[in-house]
């Protein structure tokens, strides 16, 4: 964790509202501080180092959900049927992040349904947000790379509005266009169910891309929303890579042959991706990349997967896309199972619980941990820059 950006003026959601009295009060998990700081034995050198870095470089997560959760878990369910969730406005200060892909509540946005993925649903937890982005001048909506630079030269911290599927539009592609006017700028395909579109990686039958699935990445290229296939079925993945004009995102994944699970990506969809000019960003949401030589979860597990990645594919086409939050991540897993499908896609394979992934568990600590990783472990300041943000940024300059 960093000292808090000297732009942030110090707004925590919803002061521009009457708690109690404008909104139902939820008892949130604490923002800040509850996990002890990640050691990793850095010399004063280092640690300076990692914060010349962080401050000179684009800093990028490819996916986040930085929402503070409810301090108990099982209130989730009723904290997000308000449409309202509280953002991380201080720990994101604290980030040393210059922009992120933030994608909301994703499958469990419950606001009028029971299952979510409801173009209504979508729409309000989109609206609710922006009002309160819109309450302060640190965190701002970019839509264009000039809004994400802009944002960075003046010390801001960048919002990219993405979606993890593309369910919410049914079967009308116009709503694309709606959802893009709204700011949205990076979608993806399917969640773990199939849909319209193609197929998620929980399903036995890979379907692939529908015929109406490639009409949508069509119209998505034309507007410039970019795509992600981390939720997709194997071949759905292939079929977009094919289909779409421009490279596509796999925004957090982490690579199959290190960890053998359905939520991980296979060579030939990393090398496929990779080869049209896209990018993998390494996931680091609880419980998913493992790997054998640390099968505890943590952030060596994930640059696990970071390096077996960059040998594979080369320093390019690898990111960060640690899909974190601030609160109980394990128990948001544990109260939303079947929404998220967490069983189907971590399949079978027995692996150690952890209460939380050490290292990567919030959006304030983990590319000050991921920095300090990659420093300690001598990687030079050029490649560096390329996994923590300037990859994305290369991606995000053709697609949009
Ligand atoms: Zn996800």
């Amino acid at each position: 964790m960093q000292p808090p950006s000297p732009r942030y003026a110090g707004y925590h959601s919803f002061d521009y509202l009457e708690p109690h009295t404008d909104y139902r009060v939820f008892e949130l998990a604490p923002e800040l501080g509850r996990l002890p700081r990640h050691e990793q034995g850095l010399t004063v050198e280092q640690h300076a180092r990692v914060a010349r870095i962080l401050q000179s470089e684009h800093v990028i997560s490819l996916h986040e959900h930085p929402k503070i959760l409810t301090a108990d878990p099982y209130e989730l369910r009723e904290y997000n049927h308000t449409g309202r969730n509280a953002m991380g406005f201080e720990g994101l200060a604290r980030s040393g992040m210059s922009a992120y892909f933030d994608n909301f509540m994703n499958g469990t946005n419950c606001v009028t349904s029971e299952h979510g993925w409801k173009w209504n649903d979508v729409v309000y937890d989109l609206g609710l947000r922006f009002a309160d982005v819109a309450q302060q001048d640190h965190i701002v909506l970019a839509r264009t790379v000039t809004e994400i630079v802009a944002a960075k030269e003046s010390g801001r911290i960048a919002l990219i509005a993405g979606l993890e599927a593309a369910t919410m539009i049914e079967n009308e592609l116009d709503r694309l266009d709606v959802l893009y006017g709204l700011g949205v700028r990076q979608m993806g395909i399917a969640y773990s169910m199939a849909n319209q579109l193609g197929s998620g990686l929980a399903e036995a039958r890979d379907g692939g891309l529908t015929a109406f699935g490639r009409r949508a990445v069509e119209r998505m290229n034309k507007l410039g929303i970019a795509i992600d296939v981390s939720h997709s079925s194997d071949r759905t993945s292939l079929d977009v890579i094919e289909a779409s004009e421009v490279p596509v995102f796999i925004t957090h994944a982490g690579a199959r042959s290190v960890w053998p699970t359905n939520r991980m990506k296979s060579d030939e969809v990393i090398v496929a991706c990779a080869e049209r000019g896209g990018v993998i960003g390494i996931e680091a949401a609880p419980h998913t990349t493992l790997s054998a030589a640390h099968p505890a979860h943590s952030l060596e597990s994930v640059m696990d997967h970071f390096v077996y990645c960059v040998d594979l594919v080369g320093i390019d086409h690898v990111a960060f896309g640690p899909d974190t939050n601030f609160g109980d991540h394990v128990g948001l897993h544990d109260s939303f199972a079947g929404h998220l499908a967490t069983a189907q896609a971590h399949g079978h394979v027995e692996h150690e619980r952890v209460p939380y992934v050490a290292g990567v568990e919030n959006p304030a600590e983990n590319f000050t941990n991921i920095v300090g990783w990659l420093v300690k472990h001598g990687w030079s300041d050029g490649d560096i820059s390329k996994a923590i943000g300037s990859n994305i940024l290369r991606v995000l300059t053709e697609v949009w």
